[in-house]
């Protein structure tokens, strides 16, 4: 902290201290070999302290059994910290009210760390944290650096935090006096010598996952963090605002859901009359904060409405990416004029063919395919037409193909076959079927009459044994070389390659150029289709 500031603060003569009850109890507090008797002795000095602490031991909360008849039984029953802590709170709640200090509201600051404490206290229990006298007291405490700077800035300190929310004062606090509340709160409690981690959870407190630099438990660090934006349920103007505020704190800290916020208010809203008399302050009307309860689950229910259609609305646009992306995906694979395959997709295909070929032993043909003389018919038709009878002649192949095998436009009239698990023979032959089928086709034209188109093809098998490690490009040079041989014998013919080695099953390999058996007549009226 800033030096002068302290200085300020430790030579501040109306700066709140301890009680001489309170300091015996820090005292107490520290000494590890207190026992009972002992933190029971000094309670019963002072009788508002000994009946405060009888009627918390007393109350639903810790009752069990036939309850605490005296101060031991009740220091039994609420254990020593706990005790101390709960005592220390009331002690400090009383002395510190009564203290001078000049600006800022210390009605509502009161009510504030009184409903901070309950909050914390509350919320520890719905999350199972232990020490929740513990939890009140930090909770009760963490805003005492207002008081500090308060009385240590007399009106100046008002005039800087006035109207304020509360999570914005550390701000507002540094840009104008170099220190904010929190840590100013930490100096204090460190001075006053209370346990450590008041001073730790009060210098994090707007610090929404600090339970690492605070060291204490994570759990008991969000529930300090979450107790002042519920106190501000009631405090603020803006209810709706603050509750929002909490629940999006709430959600911060830990992911503590919403619906623990109004079981927190729901369970304060009972307990305000006894907080209220054990305290001597009036808080709330209890019936406004039964009203906060249901303003609450009314946001809480609004907000999971809200939650849930955002999240439908997530779904439905994620739905349409995927859709869209699936699109995309297969617009890229095809081509744009046929609507078969393309090119680059046939080569990712072939080599992942290749591979489970090679895994499995598989036999693979692959065959080309190219329209015969086909420049002549745009030359004489144009381009139009040409276009036409490419889609016709590939709908056709694609109506011819028999299932699992794969058909793409590789370029221009140029087609590719994919065969899995075929020989050249019995590739040959699929591929003659394709041949005799766009053959038979009558392709109208616009000026009248009919046209028809044939196509040349080659075919190569995959053994397994290809020489080169390109073995996609080595099987394609093959079909297009057995194309070749297609086109030199007069076209409108199958060829297959001559294979480099046996195929799989051991039969003789077929020479490049084999024609394939066919009822077609080669290289006649298809040799100029014009
Ligand atoms: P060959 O029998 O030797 O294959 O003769 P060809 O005329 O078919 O061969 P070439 O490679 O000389 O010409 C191919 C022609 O295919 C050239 C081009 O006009 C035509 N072509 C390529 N792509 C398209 C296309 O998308 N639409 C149209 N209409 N024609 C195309
Ligand atoms: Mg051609
Ligand atoms: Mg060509």
């Amino acid at each position: 902290m800033k030096s002068d500031i302290e200085k300020q603060l430790r030579l501040c003569p109306s700066l709140p201290t301890l009680s001489t009850v309170a300091l015996k109890l820090v005292e107490i507090g520290r000494d590890p070999q207190v026992d009972l008797r002992q933190v029971a002795q000094l309670l019963s000095n002072d009788p508002a302290l000994a009946s405060k602490t009888l009627r918390v031991a007393n109350s639903p909360l810790y009752m069990r059994g036939r309850g605490a008849r005296t101060l031991t039984q009740a220091i039994a029953v609420l254990g020593l910290n706990a005790s101390v802590s709960l005592a220390l709170s009331f002690s400090l709640g009383a002395s510190l009210r009564s203290s001078d200090t000049p600006g800022i509201d210390l009605d509502r600051y009161w009510r504030r760390a009184l409903l901070s404490a309950q909050a914390a206290k509350f919320m520890g229990l719905r999350l199972g944290v232990g020490g929740v006298e513990e939890l009140f007291l930090a909770g009760l405490l963490q805003d005492l650096g207002m008081v500090a700077l308060d009385a240590a800035l007399p009106g100046e300190y008002a005039a800087i935090v006035a109207g304020a929310a509360h999570e914005d004062l550390p701000m507002l606090e540094r840009a104008a006096l170099d220190v904010d509340h929190v840590e100013a709160g930490a100096w204090l409690l460190h001075e006053w010598g209370l346990p450590g981690y008041l001073a730790r959870a009060a210098r994090y407190s707007h610090e929404r996952h600090a339970a690492a630099k605070a060291e204490v438990s994570a759990g008991f660090m969000a529930c300090v963090t979450i107790s002042g934006p519920i106190a501000d349920i009631y405090i603020e103007g803006d209810k709706d605002a603050a509750t929002a505020r909490a629940f999006a704190v709430a959600d911060a800290c830990l992911g503590m859901g919403a619906r623990h916020v109004t079981e927190v208010l729901e369970r304060m809203a009972a307990t305000l009359p006894e907080l209220e008399s054990l305290f001597d302050i009036p808080v709330l009307p209890a019936i406004q904060a039964l009203g906060l309860t249901e303003q609450a689950r009314e946001l809480l229910a609004m907000r999971n409405l809200q939650l849930l259609q955002s999240a439908s609305e997530t779904r439905t646009r994620e739905n349409d990416y995927r859709e869209r992306a699936d699109e995309l995906n297969e617009l890229v694979r095809r081509d744009a004029l046929t609507g078969l395959f393309n090119r680059r997709y046939f080569d990712d295909v072939l080599s992942d063919a290749l591979r489970a070929a090679d895994a499995d032993g598989d036999m693979l043909s692959v065959a080309y395919i190219d329209l015969d003389r086909f420049k002549s018919i745009n030359d004489c038709y144009g381009h139009p037409t040409g276009d036409r009878i490419l889609i016709a002649v590939a709908d056709r192949l694609l109506s011819q193909l028999r299932p699992g095998d794969l058909l793409a436009r590789y370029g221009g009239e140029e087609f590719v076959l994919l065969m899995p698990g075929v020989d050249t023979t019995v590739g040959s032959q699929v591929v003659e079927r394709l041949r005799v089928a766009v053959e038979q086709m009558r392709h109208r034209l616009d000026t009248g009459g009919f046209l028809n188109v044939t196509l040349s093809a080659g075919v190569a098998c995959y053994t397994g044994e290809c020489t080169t490690h390109d073995a996609c490009g080595e099987l394609l040079h093959l079909a297009d070389q057995a194309l070749y041989e297609a086109k030199v014998s007069g076209r409108n013919c199958v060829r297959a390659s001559q294979q480099p080695h046996s195929s799989v099953d051991g039969r003789a390999p077929t020479k490049a150029g084999a024609s394939v058996p066919t009822s077609a007549s080669r290289g006649s009226a298809a040799d100029d289709p014009l």
